[in-house]
């Protein structure tokens, strides 16, 4: 079967929750026998979103090959079960780059370069690569921003194309679009609907189906009213109301349809979609028997996109464990020794999360050592991780002033150090020890029981690491080293004696999370909080010890 291409489009304004449309159109897919991938264009003149500020742009999403992606690349994974790569993500300024070296290479020769038929050449191939690559049913290609923006533009001319090149049948074009409800005139608005289908038609693209994002329900005349106006059937006017929980969503677009007509449009082999595992993974997100409160500590917590993989974790571990996980967010910044009960006091764990640079990095080390203190289940990632070691050391292991060299480069014990291959680096895209690596557990600890096997693959973004020269020292105050790379002899996962669930790990278990597979780590963390709040009882897998 020659691969379909599904091309989603955004209208009217931004944050209409593209990325989960299409995260859920492919699980519907996928729930019914298909091959499925997603793709997302990003306009943006960045090569990858690698270079960018939390604040700007959220969380970074490592793939497997080491590609620093979008992190709607975290939804397509964690709803599709799949694994995505550098593939799956195109922005405007790698197009251009790979462009530009070819024509500096001289492989256009004679030619002017031009946006039109070279950038939208370009970007046909990255799709259609993709579509080949791994013999796809179905490629959805999600266009980021909103249609009428002015670098949005080369992207809708390609698709325009792409869509005669592989063969008008093998293609649609969705459109997500807004029908905002006017208090003063006490009706939903098709206006802004029709003006964003009137621009994409104007580019080519007219679309097919029609997704409305609504804060009501659509009735039978407004749905004939945007019918009528935008060229699609009624059946093509789907609804999207807003959902409790964003996993709710394919089950709401099944509702709707949605999947049905995408299988009759494209003519698609498929069978009927079997969800009973994804219903009763939403039955348990939205009815938990207990719930937990979890601190996340972080620089960026003002911006919850910033850490989306570790809160999905967090609902995926909940989940298994019939609990929800409430975040209490915590600014770094502001925490320090006086402050920290106060903070911390009623949380039944805390999670020190990932980051760059010094600001915020004392507040982490507070709370670290009340977790530590306190037997409150600890979990630290990557530069939570770093953060566990730092205070070890210092308050632990008698090395005072120790750091991380990222901090104080002129510190007497440098715990945390430049990974060798980092040092003399001085471009910052995609230059950190990044995607996927191999670690060798130990039997016994919690990380091991957790995973329940000896050899794990877990991603990565750093440029530190634990200074093995440091290490005996550490690991004779009672550091437990439960996961090394067995490659290149790295730490990779941190423990302490005597204390409930204290794990740091140098990798990022919550980009492999997803709904049909949630992250050993994260399940027996939430776990151990749960024991922690008195709402399980305690269980062998779980060391007797108490707190020091
Ligand atoms: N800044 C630390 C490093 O580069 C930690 C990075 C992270 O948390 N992703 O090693």
């Amino acid at each position: 079967m020659a691969t379909k291409y599904i091309f989603i489009t955004g209208g009217v304004t931004s944050s209409l929750g593209k990325g989960i449309i299409c995260a859920s159109l492919g699980r519907l897919l996928v729930a019914r026998g298909l091959r499925v991938t997603v793709q997302k264009l990003d306009p943006y003149i960045n090569v990858d979103p690698g270079t960018m500020n939390p604040y700007e742009h959220g969380e970074v999403y490592v793939t497997d090959d080491g590609a620093e992606t979008d992190l709607d690349l975290g939804h397509y994974e964690r709803f599709l079960g799949i694994r995505t790569s550098q593939q799956n993500n195109v922005t405007t300024g790698r197009v251009y780059y790979d462009v530009i070296t070819k024509e500096r290479k001289g492989a256009y020769l004679g030619k002017t370069v031009q946006v039109i038929p070279h950038i939208t050449d370009e970007i046909k191939a990255h799709v259609k690569n993709l579509g080949e690559s791994e013999n796809y049913d179905i490629v959805i290609v999600e266009i980021g921003g909103t249609v009428g923006d002015i670098e949005s533009l080369p992207y809708i001319e390609a698709m325009r194309q792409l869509r005669y090149d592989v063969g008008r049948k093998n293609t649609l074009s969705i459109h997500l679009t807004l029908v905002p409800y006017l208090a003063a005139a006490g009706e939903l608005k098709t206006k802004p609907t029709q003006h964003s289908v009137k621009t994409l038609s104007e580019s080519g693209l007219s679309p097919d189906i029609l997704v409305c994002r609504s804060e009501y329900p659509l009735d039978d005349s407004i749905r004939r009213k945007i019918a009528q106006f935008c060229n699609v059937e009624i059946e093509d006017v789907i609804a999207s109301l807003d959902a409790e929980s964003i996993y709710e969503v394919p089950l709401l677009m099944q509702d709707e349809g949605l999947d049905g007509r995408v299988i009759e449009k494209l003519n698609l082999p498929a069978k009927n979609a079997d969800l009973v595992q994804w219903k009763q993974f939403v039955e348990k997100v939205k009815n938990p028997k207990s719930e937990a409160t979890i601190a996340l500590v972080g620089k960026y917590v003002e911006h919850h996109d910033a850490y989306k993989s570790i809160v999905e974790a967090l609902v995926h571990g909940g989940a298994v464990n019939d609990s929800r996980l409430n975040i209490k967010w915590i600014q770094s910044d502001y925490v320090n020794d006086h402050n920290v009960a106060d903070l911390l006091g009623g949380v039944s764990g805390v999670l020190v999360a990932p980051g760059f640079g010094d600001r915020g990095i004392d507040g982490k080390l507070a709370a670290v050592k009340f977790a530590r203190l306190q037997g409150i289940p600890f979990f630290g990632i990557c530069l939570g991780m770093q953060c566990a070691v730092i205070e070890f050391a210092r308050n632990c292991a008698n090395l005072h002033d120790a750091n991380s060299t990222e901090f104080n480069e002129s510190t007497p014990y440098p715990v945390i150090d430049y990974m060798p291959d980092q040092r003399g680096v001085t471009e910052k895209g995609g230059t950190m020890r990044l995607g996927q690596y191999e670690c060798k557990l130990t039997e016994g600890t919690n990380a091991g029981s957790a995973y329940g096997k000896e050899l794990i693959n877990e991603r990565h973004r750093h440029r530190f690491e634990l200074n093995n020269e440091l290490r005996d020292t550490l690991q004779q105050h009672g550091l437990v080293v439960s996961g090394v790379n067995p490659e290149r002899n790295l730490v990779e996962v941190i423990e302490i004696e005597k204390h409930p669930w204290f794990v740091g790990v140098q990798f990022h278990p919550e980009l492999k999370s997803t709904v049909n597979e949630p992250h050993p780590l994260f399940v027996s963390f939430v776990k151990a909080s749960l024991i922690y709040a008195g709402h399980v009882v305690k269980q062998e897998e779980f060391k007797n010890n108490q707190p020091v």
